[in-house]
């Protein structure tokens, strides 16, 4: 049960009068001080899978059976840099593109972002004039609001960040084409292809494929396509990822997109395998340096996994269970913003069909505001900002709200006290604004 209670139709706080505005400050005021005194200890931080969503892959622990894989290679050994060969044909399936195509890795994709960064500013890529790290600069193109593990990463090699607008159907791409058109320090940019972090956008064919085909200063211009969410479906109504490889490929950029994935939220979120798939060259690319750095990748791992889901359809069918779960606790998030915010004019969410996270826009210079109340009635949120390089988000509105891991009941409290502490901190905002102005002598 929702802990929501039903609002009359509500008017935009903006058209109220100063004193109905006051009387909705104290009336919100009351409610937040009996959020306080429930004493709660809630926290919509992290996108991680839960418990539930954990058990789904137990089966898991029984495998691997035998210890050979088709190609009669003993997985407890040393070798196979590539990853073995069943789960680069079962992922290449699911990513729409060609077995050579795909390395298999350890647990973690955002690793596997970062060896590539790293080998990009140290060895420079297939296309590269020369290292990055030999340019004066390096920037890359940064859709906001989006992963903040993708911004402190460049940010901890001193790469530039340029922000972009992310609109629903992928970043902005005439001001991407407009950035990296000119400067040749452009060297690459970040995209969540399928249910964006943290809108749950889903990039069109269109964008990817101006993105695919756009001149750029730089001759090894790449995106980075960070494919988390390709599966993760909350509604029947599933995306179908796009072909990015042979989109580039067709838009004579054969080398430009590398694309990552892994099963860190379809099996064990510390304990599945990571994937990167890119041209056949960037894939020799990234083998010829890595094999400086491993003798291998976990197959028993790899094995285990191939044995869990015996087909790719395995997986699209284990996504359906992860929705059962996850799909109540993205209604209920949209339940409790509707009910208490609905019409009221200060807060616009997002409804994602599949992903991890809603995306909150609440009235400009509110979001810490909201953060430290829920803070301080035993909510925690994701930091406002972190959606933006740097932590900064220039309009203090943004707030990633990460559902998944607490349980249902759970989610339905956070999110009712969330919503109060949205209504409040605008309130006190507007009533703050109003006399602001009330005050200011006539002609200053
Ligand atoms: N990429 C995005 C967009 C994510 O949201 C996350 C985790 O939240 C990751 C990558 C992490 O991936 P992995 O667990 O494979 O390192």
């Amino acid at each position: 049960m929702a802990l929501v209670t039903e609002q009359p139709q509500q008017r935009p706080l903006s058209d109220l009068t100063p004193a109905e505005l006051q009387e909705f400050v104290e009336r919100k005021r009351a409610a937040y001080a009996a959020l306080c005194e429930r004493g709660l200890r809630l926290d919509l931080t992290r996108g991680k899978p839960s418990s539930a969503q954990l058990d789904l892959a137990d089966g898991l622990a029984g495998l691997p059976q035998g210890h050979t894989d088709a190609d009669g290679v003993d997985v407890r050994n040393y070798g196979g840099l590539s990853g073995i060969r069943e789960i680069r044909e079962m992922f290449a399936d699911l990513l729409w593109v060609e077995p050579g195509q795909v390395v298999a890795g350890g647990n973690s994709s955002l690793t596997m972002m970062h060896d590539t960064l790293v080998m990009l500013l140290l060895h420079g890529g297939v296309d590269s004039p020369r290292p990055w790290n030999r340019e004066e600069v390096v920037k890359f193109v940064c859709p906001v609001p989006g992963y903040d593990r993708h911004y402190t990463m460049l940010d901890s090699y001193g790469i530039e960040m340029l922000p972009v607008e992310m609109h629903t159907d992928g970043p902005d791409a005439a001001a991407v084409e407009a950035l990296v058109k000119g400067d040749p320090a452009v060297k690459g940019m970040w995209i969540v292809p399928t249910y964006a972090n943290p809108t749950g956008a889903i990039i069109s064919e269109e964008v990817a494929a101006m993105l695919a085909s756009m001149p750029t200063a730089a001759p090894d211009f790449k995106i980075f396509w960070d494919n988390a969410y390709a599966f993760h479906h909350l509604t029947e109504d599933e995306a179908k990822g796009v072909d990015i490889l042979s989109v580039a490929s067709a838009g004579g950029n054969p080398h430009r997109p590398i694309m990552f994935a892994s099963t860190s939220k379809i099996t064990y979120a510390g304990a599945g395998v990571a994937f990167l798939a890119a041209s056949t060259e960037n894939v020799a690319w990234y083998l010829r340096h890595y094999q400086y750095a491993s003798i291998g990748p976990d197959k028993i791992n790899q094995l285990r996994h191939v044995q869990f889901f015996e087909t790719a359809q395995g997986v699209r069918d284990h996504m359906v269970k992860h929705r059962e779960i996850l799909a109540p606790k993205f209604a209920a998030v949209d339940a409790a913003l509707t009910a208490e915010l609905d019409g009221l004019g200060i807060a616009t969410w997002t409804k994602p069909s599949g992903g991890y996270f809603v995306n909150l826009d609440v009235i400009d210079g509110t979001a810490g505001r909201v953060v430290e109340l829920a803070k301080a009635a035993g909510i925690v949120l994701t930091p406002a900002g972190a959606s933006f390089p740097h932590g900064h988000d220039p309009r203090d509105r943004n707030i990633r709200l990460a559902p998944s891991f607490p349980v249902l009941a759970d989610v339905e409290t956070a999110m009712a006290g969330v919503a109060t502490c949205v209504a409040l901190a605008a309130a006190e905002e507007l009533a703050g604004r109003h006399s602001a102005t009330q005050s200011t002598p006539e002609g200053a």
